[in-house]
C-alpha cells in the first residue's frame, strides 16, 4: 500500500507541537533521538525530520507530499504548495525593529537605510508596497544583532513575544506580516495518496476541534437547572444525574474555551460547586 510522505522540522520551535500533533491524531512514530525518518507502525505515513528551510521545497518538489511548516517559510520561498490547513501554533510576526535610541517616526524612515532579514522576499515586498528603497542583507541567523555590529540600521525578524528584541536593545517598529504553522501538500498527490490525506485530516480536525472545548462537571441546586442549563450550550444538551445528597444534581457538558471564565462566574451566582474542567482529547463529528 503506498504511504504518504509527512516533512517535519526535525529541531525547533515547530519540532514538539508537530509531533504532538501526529501523536493527538493517534499515529504512532518513534521521534526519539537523532532519526532522520521514521515509519509510523499503525498509519500509512513515513515522517522526515527536515530544517524548516527546506520544507516548502521538498513538498513543492513532491519528494515530501506533506509537511508541517510556518506559512513566513512558504511565503518566503514562492513555494507551489497548497494550504490545507491553519494549525494555529507557532504564531509569530515578522517585525521590523531599530536600535532603542534611533529616532524613528514612521516608516517614510527607513527611506535609504539598511535591513538585516532571513526574510529577503517578504520584506522587499513589503518595501515595494510602500514605495521604499532600502538596502537589504540577508542573513541566515541571529539577525537581532546586525545594528550593534554595525552592519545594518534596523532588522526585519520573526518575533512572538519581544524579549529578544528587548534583549538586544531594539525596538519593534512596524510589524510587516503574520505567520502560524499549517499544512501544506504537493500539488501533485497522487489518489491513494489523498485519501490517506482525507483521513489524517479529519483525525487532526477533530483533535483541533476538542482543542477549542473543555468538559465541564459540577454540582447545582435542583431548583437552579433550568437556568444553569440556558448558560450552558452543550453539543446536543447537558447530562444531569441526581447527587446522593437530596435536591443537587451533577450537570455534566462540553463548551468552547473562549465562553469558558465568561459561563463560570454566571454559574457561581446560580449557587454552582465543585465546578471541574478537563480538556477534551477528541471530539469525532
Ligand atoms: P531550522 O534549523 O529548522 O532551520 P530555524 O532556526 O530556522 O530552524 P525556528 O527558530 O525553530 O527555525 O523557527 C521555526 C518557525 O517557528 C519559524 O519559521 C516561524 O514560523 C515559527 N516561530 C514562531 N515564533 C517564532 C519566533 N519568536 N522566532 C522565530 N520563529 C518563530
Ligand atoms: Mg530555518
Amino acid at each position: 500500500m503506498e504511504r504518504l510522505r509527512l516533512a517535519i522540522q526535525k529541531k525547533g520551535r515547530l519540532n514538539e507541537k508537530s509531533i504532538e500533533l501526529i501523536k493527538k491524531c493517534g499515529i504512532k512514530i518513534n521521534s526519539s533521538g537523532n532519526i532522520l525518518s521514521t515509519s509510523s507502525e499503525n498509519f500509512p505515513i513515513d515522517v522526515l525530520f527536515l530544517r524548516d528551510d527546506d520544507i516548502p521545497g521538498y513538498i513543492a518538489d513532491g519528494v515530501a507530499d506533506i509537511g508541517i511548516v510556518g506559512q513566513n517559510e512558504i511565503d518566503e520561498h514562492g513555494a507551489n504548495v497548497k494550504i490545507i490547513e491553519n494549525l494555529g501554533f507557532a504564531k509569530c510576526r515578522l517585525s521590523i525593529a531599530v536600535p532603542r535610541d534611533t529616532t524613528y517616526r514612521n516608516i517614510n524612515d527607513l527611506q535609504g537605510k539598511t535591513i538585516a532579514t532571513s526574510y529577503p522576499n517578504i520584506l522587499q515586498a513589503y518595501l515595494d508596497k510602500n514605495n521604499l528603497n532600502a538596502e537589504i542583507h540577508t542573513i541566515s541567523g541571529s539577525v537581532e544583532i546586525a545594528p550593534a555590529i554595525g552592519l545594518t540600521d534596523a532588522i526585519c525578524d520573526l518575533v512572538s513575544t519581544g524579549s529578544t528584541l528587548l534583549f538586544n536593545g531594539l525596538i519593534e517598529v512596524e510589524e510587516i506580516y503574520t505567520s502560524a504553522a499549517v499544512l501544506a501538500a504537493t500539488p501533485f498527490l497522487t489518489e491513494n495518496k489523498q485519501r490517506i490525506v482525507d483521513k489524517f485530516m479529519q483525525r487532526i480536525s477533530s483533535v483541533k476541534h476538542a482543542n477549542a472545548y473543555k468538559y465541564i462537571l459540577l454540582n447545582a441546586p435542583n431548583k437552579k437547572i433550568k437556568d444553569i442549563i440556558k448558560i450552558l450550550p452543550g453539543i446536543k444538551s447537558p447530562t444531569v444525574m441526581p447527587l446522593a445528597i437530596d435536591g443537587w444534581s451533577s450537570i455534566h457538558t462540553v463548551i468552547p474555551e473562549d465562553a469558558f471564565w465568561e459561563k463560570i462566574n454566571e454559574l457561581k451566582q446560580y449557587g454552582a460547586e465543585g465546578i471541574l474542567v478537563t480538556p477534551i482529547e477528541k471530539i469525532i463529528e
